[in-house]
């Protein structure tokens, strides 16, 4: 049997400036792929245009640039993607996998139970036949979707439970991540996703959708998140602080500490940390998994 080589990859929304939380993602999948002599590609998540920031995605690149990643080939830009996606789901619609939902945010609210990754859509619209130009509904099989994180162990989730039939294309026409995100791993060959735990829930339905496709599934390793004081997860919308490009090599240095990583006062300057940095890297020494829900684990 040929194993694949090893190709993961950094997916960062162009939503603000890249913030320490990002680093984390950015330094860990980098990492674990140059220690398996893999490949490592960037893709810059501009599929939802209301999200997106007036060049925050050149500065995303900036600042990568500055603190000494490398990616391989050439950036993938899901906006540019449309045309994949497209075909992706007149694949599911053809199999009679996907429906119309015209249902308003507040009947979904007033509706829905809370899953693992908030409201779980009931199926109110799943036999009306309505015409394919509203919202497009994945209609989710009873599976229960078991997959084990490299670092979460054995994740179990029932999935039309715990998350429903989860839209692929909103009303206002706009793919949804889980679709674009699903089709562009599978097409990228990424046979590792190294991500933030803030993701762990969008995971069960990446892999439902592989499986209605018959894509491969690739190895999970869900890293712990950064927080704020009060413990809500650092992000653009909690206004974390940018990382400072004139100024890489102690915000590595923080991001290596906060991955268990112990390279002490040895690297002073970013050759340095790019040497001795993979050296260090070891999955064991991952702080564990806490202070969210995960979902359940078998
Ligand atoms: N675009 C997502 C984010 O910036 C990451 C998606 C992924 O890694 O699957 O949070």
């Amino acid at each position: 049997m040929t194993r694949s080589r090893y190709r993961g990859r950094f997916a960062p929304t162009p939503s603000g400036a890249l913030h320490f939380g990002s680093l984390i993602a950015a330094l860990g999948s980098c990492l674990d792929a140059r220690v398996h002599a893999g490949f490592w590609h960037l893709r810059i998540e501009d599929v939802d245009p209301p999200r997106v920031v007036a060049g925050s995605a050149d500065s995303t690149l900036r600042t990568l640039d500055a603190f000494g990643f490398e990616w391989d080939g050439p950036v993938v830009y899901q906006r540019r993607r449309g045309e994949a996606y497209r075909a992706t789901l007149d694949r599911l619609i053809d199999a009679g996998q996907v429906y119309g939902c015209a249902c308003s945010r507040k009947t979904l609210r007033e509706r829905a139970r809370i899953g693992v990754d908030g409201p779980v859509y009931l199926g109110a619209c799943r036999d009306r036949h309505l015409p394919l130009k509203t919202a497009l509904r994945l209609h989710v099989p009873p599976t229960r979707i078991v997959f084990d994180d490299l670092l979460a162990g054995r994740v179990a989730c029932d999935i039309a439970h715990e998350c429903g039939d989860f839209v692929l294309l909103r009303a206002d026409g706009v793919f949804t991540y889980q679709l674009a995100v699903t089709v562009d791993d599978a097409e990228l060959g990424i046979t590792h996703v190294v991500r933030g735990a803030d993701l762990l829930a969008s995971t069960p339905r990446q892999i439902v959708l592989q499986q209605a496709l018959g894509y491969a599934t690739p190895a999970y390793m869900h890293l712990p998140v950064a927080l704020n004081d009060d413990g809500s997860k650092l992000s653009k919308q909690t206004l974390a602080a940018p990382l400072r490009d004139d100024d890489p090599l102690p915000a590595l240095l923080r991001a290596a500490a906060f991955l268990g990583m112990d390279l002490g006062c040895e690297a002073g300057s970013l050759a340095e940390f790019w040497q001795l940095a993979p050296q260090r890297w070891r999955r064991a020494a991952l702080p564990p998994l806490r202070g969210k829900r995960l979902l359940t684990r078998a």
